[in-house]
């Protein structure tokens, strides 16, 4: 059994289509799932998904593109949203030098309020980092209390120890099993007690459905790469993975 550790089931292919989309995934044997939000309104969304769903969880945060938009509110808003049950983690959150849809500065901001609150409450982050390595870095490391998983991790291996030291998971997608990818002999040096998978649905579609729209059921593809990797069972990969997203978000 597998865990989709991070998909954002509110976008409309995904919400309208629900039903089919847990079935299809439970056929794969991914039977758990965490819905992330990316901004105050997609958290929410989250949780009247997870309301009548005892295997959805969910993350309230904002992703870095959305930092420029927040409301003066938004730290309150989180805080409220973390009072709900199926709410798991604090995110996603992070920094994306790619993109910089958001001033660097703003996304530094909204960060680190994001990370207080998790060190406030006691729980685990979801971070986002694309191009930023040493920022992200150096924010990880203002909170030595906070743990969390480095989402949809494509940085290099030196990366990976640095947030292995703080304590954090990494998490893989998609892009591990890309053509060409480096991430395959990132894996091979992850432990196998901080390794998480994931789908970052609806982006990030692994072989072999690169670039169609994506969905949870393809989290075993990127179990079955990591399985491959590490020289493995699929049954084994996921009793670590599965294991390691319960221990780390502290799913019931
Ligand atoms: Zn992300
Ligand atoms: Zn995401």
């Amino acid at each position: 059994m597998l865990i989709d550790t991070h998909c954002h089931l509110y976008y409309e292919d995904l919400k309208n289509d629900l039903e089919g989309v847990l079935s299809r995934a439970n056929e794969q044997g991914v039977i758990r799932f965490i819905c992330v939000g990316t901004n105050i309104a997609d958290s929410k969304e989250c949780l009247t998904i997870t309301e009548n769903n005892d295997n959805i969880f969910s993350s309230a945060g904002v992703h870095p593109h959305d930092a420029k938009n927040v409301s003066d509110g938004y730290i309150d808003n989180i805080y409220a949203l973390m009072e709900y049950e199926s709410m798991i983690a604090v995110g996603e959150m992070g920094l994306d030098y790619f993109r910089n849809i958001s001033d660097p500065k703003v996304q530094k901001k909204v960060f680190r309020r994001q990370m207080g609150v998790a060190q406030d409450l006691n729980r685990p982050v979801i971070f986002h980092n694309r191009d930023a390595d040493a920022d992200v870095i150096e924010v990880l490391a203002e909170y030595p209390e906070v743990i969390g998983v480095a989402h949809c991790f494509s940085s290099n291996l030196e990366t990976a120890k640095s947030f292995l030291e703080m304590g954090y998971y990494i998490s893989f997608s998609g892009n591990l099993t890309f053509k060409n990818s480096h991430l395959p002999e990132v894996a091979k040096e992850i432990p196998l007690n901080r390794v998480l998978v994931e789908t970052d649905s609806p982006y990030l579609s692994p072989a072999p459905h690169r670039g169609k729209p994506n969905e949870p059921s393809r989290t075993r593809f990127v179990a079955e790469k990591l399985a491959d990797i590490h020289g493995i069972s699929l049954e084994e990969i996921a009793k670590h993975t599965t294991g390691n997203a319960v221990e780390l978000f502290r799913l019931p």
